[in-house]
């Protein structure tokens, strides 16, 4: 079988008849030739190095100790309490949102029961409200009030499920891992809907 070109490789004009490329463009069409083979090589090295940055990260996520992340799953879920709370006054002392009175830089995503006390409820989304970063840090979050903020925003029958729940819990890697993704999902959400 012969096989006959009759478009140049390079212009795609005609050829004249044995021609296999115009003899003009051969320095073009050796050109763009490279110039593909150049643009495919770096393709190929991104990809090379996309899945090296997926294994690095892989490996990263298997050296991380439970308290890296507790860490994080907690970081992710308190992101999330800030942003579920954002139109929501201070739990402990009802000052308004920081975008509604300009007066409070930061807030803080501040536990009923604490983290140290009560680790099993450091996920629970009864158990953590925004809070003003003042109040957060002053003493134990200003429990008494908080409890009173708390009583009417969720009611009775909740924050005495609260403050009953007292069986401990260990977390493992797999849930933290999970609670991390969930929380990040969840504020990714949050902000859609805005
Ligand atoms: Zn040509
Ligand atoms: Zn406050």
């Amino acid at each position: 079988m012969t096989f006959r070109r009759t478009r140049c490789p390079h212009c795609k004009g005609k050829l004249e008849q044995g021609q296999r490329i115009h003899p003009s463009c051969i320095d073009g069409y050796a050109e763009a030739e490279a110039a593909k083979a150049e643009r495919k090589k770096a393709k190929e090295l991104r990809a090379q190095q996309r899945v090296e940055r997926a294994q690095d990260r892989k490996r990263r996520e298997e050296l991380k100790r439970i308290p890296d992340l507790v860490r994080e799953a907690q970081a992710a879920f308190n992101r999330w309490i800030r942003k579920r709370d954002e139109k929501e006054p201070c739990i402990s002392c009802g000052a308004p949102p920081p975008d509604l009175s300009g007066l409070h830089a930061g807030r803080d995503a501040g536990h009923y029961r604490s983290t140290g006390a009560a680790s099993h409820l450091r996920f629970h989304e009864d158990n953590c409200h925004a809070q003003c970063v003042k109040c957060n840090q002053w003493g134990a979050g200003r429990a008494v009030e908080y409890r009173i903020g708390l009583l009417a925003k969720v009611g009775a029958v909740r924050v005495e499920s609260l403050e009953s729940n007292n069986i401990p819990h260990r977390w493992t890697r797999e849930e933290l891992i999970a609670i991390r993704a969930l929380y990040v999902s969840k504020l990714k959400t949050l902000k859609e809907k805005q």
